[in-house]
């Protein structure tokens, strides 16, 4: 007892005195988290959102925030401590780019280069470079090549040179892919040209398709580019009526060339020698050089492909009044109608019918804006009704087959926009639909021997495709047959 009473020192008493202190305090809050219970017989009063359940709730809170905020957190400590540990460490020297010269290139006049926009037109150019029209007049009038000029293409590069003040000193273009044309300012303000031959290499290929639908599918089969069968298309272009006479089972074979500059495809090059089986007929047509620098396409026995003169000197038209007499609709009597009247919208380009000298060039009675051109000492063709002229063209002009002359129009005597087209042979009126039309001349007996020379090697290599081409057809028509009766 004595030893139970002298174990009941102060201590012990003041600890059993927190005790109860601290159950009377909490009595209330377990008593009111008894129905937390696992047991069945816990009461499940209904409670609200007192404090004491605030308070539980938003411990749990925290510590799911911990745990989600603490983990990877002591993921990636982890993870970075053996990397670390891993990874032996290196000291490699870093390869910088070369700093950039801009500082120590000498301040001099440089060519600018200008990339044609889709749209844009070359005096919409000059003008975004503060170039008047003077400037670009005296480049058009630099010489012949200034023609490309005229039919640029979007991404095709110009090059400026100005001075100080901004006037022009130097203007430069390609005309084709292996020409460069440097122009520079005279003293007189107009403009000089300099012809350069780009270092370009020119690679040979071969091409041979059937035409089953269109001539572009074909070609396109065979290889060509949509610009190389344009090309083949206007070699052929007197001969061969590609909207009308192409049928199908025509056959082509082709040896053209692509230029290359600094190893890379620069653009498509000429068609060097060319042969198109058009309804069963063979023509031919081989690239030659003359000696006074023109280029022409000549047949295998050494015509010329170029016809004297074109019947019909306008695209997409039909006739609206043909050669003969007839009852004028505007005169009101019978009269010789000297001509053909070639319907077409107003607008629409005037082709010269074939090389020559634009002998008038200007207003004349019922003709309205007419033109006439002498294009062999025998033939002379006219032009009339014309809407407006081609600029730069004047009477004593040498034009070349093809090129536009004008416009068509309804100027003169006439009841609706169209084309009057005469050939006058020794002076006298023929229709141009039925006249005989100058024969153009082979070459001459010293430069057919060149041309048979220079030619020989292609004629041997497109017979050769041909032929062999042929006969592959043919045996697969046999084996199609033989198929057929089994
Ligand atoms: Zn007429």
């Amino acid at each position: 007892m004595d030893r139970h009473l002298r174990r009941v020192t102060p201590h012990v008493v003041r600890r059993q005195a927190i005790r109860r202190k601290t159950r009377q305090c909490h009595s209330h809050f377990y008593s009111r988290c008894a129905h937390w219970s696992f047991h069945a017989e816990a009461p499940l009063a209904a409670l609200g959102w007192t404090r004491e359940r605030w308070i539980l709730g938003g411990g749990a809170f925290l510590l799911a925030l911990l745990t989600l905020l603490g983990i990877p957190a002591w993921a990636s400590v982890i993870q970075h401590d053996t990397v670390v540990k891993s990874v032996t460490r290196e000291t490699l020297a870093l390869q910088l780019p070369p700093a950039p010269k801009e500082a120590l290139r000498p301040v001099v006049a440089a060519w600018k280069v200008v990339e044609v926009q889709p749209g844009e037109t070359l005096s919409e150019i000059f003008q975004a470079q503060g170039l008047s029209g003077t400037d670009l007049a005296a480049v058009m009038a630099s010489g012949k090549d200034t023609g490309a000029l005229k039919t640029l293409h979007p991404g095709d590069q110009v090059e400026f040179l100005t001075d100080a003040k901004g006037q022009l000193q130097g203007f430069r273009y390609e005309p084709d892919s292996a020409t460069q044309v440097t122009l520079t300012t005279q003293a007189d303000g107009s403009m000089r040209a300099q012809v350069a031959a780009l270092p370009v290499e020119r690679r040979m290929h071969f091409a041979h398709g059937e035409v089953q639908g269109s001539l572009f599918a074909a070609g396109e089969k065979a290889g060509l580019s949509e610009t190389m069968v344009l090309k083949l298309a206007d070699v052929f272009k007197y001969d061969i009526d590609f909207i009308k006479d192409l049928q199908k089972g025509d056959r082509f074979t082709v040896v053209y060339d692509d230029i290359y500059r600094n190893g890379k495809y620069s653009g498509g090059g000429n068609i060097i020698a060319a042969e198109f089986v058009n309804n069963g007929h063979h023509y031919t047509a081989y690239r030659f050089k003359e000696p006074d620098g023109s280029v022409a396409y000549f047949s295998q026995d050494g015509r010329p492909l170029r016809k004297g003169l074109l019947r019909t000197p306008v695209a997409f038209t039909r006739i609206s009044s043909s050669f003969g007499m007839r009852h004028h609709p505007i005169l009101g009597y019978n009269r010789l109608h000297k001509g053909v009247d070639y319907a077409a919208p107003t607008g629409t380009p005037i082709h010269a019918a074939g090389d020559g000298v634009i002998t008038f060039r200007g207003r004349s009675h019922g003709y309205g804006n007419f033109i006439t051109i002498r294009n062999t000492s025998k033939y002379t063709t006219a032009y009339g009704h014309m809407s407006r002229f081609a600029s730069g063209l004047h009477v004593g002009s040498h034009v070349t087959q093809g090129e536009v002359i004008g416009y068509v129009g309804q100027t003169g005597m006439a009841t609706g926009p169209h084309l009057h087209y005469e050939v006058r042979v020794n002076g006298q009126p023929e229709n141009p639909l039925t006249v005989t039309m100058p024969k153009p001349e082979p070459l001459s007996t010293k430069l057919m021997a060149d041309f048979r020379a220079q030619t020989a090697p292609m004629v041997a290599r497109i017979q050769m495709i041909d032929n062999a081409t042929q006969r592959l057809a043919r045996v697969s028509d046999d084996r199609a047959s033989v198929a057929a009766t089994n």
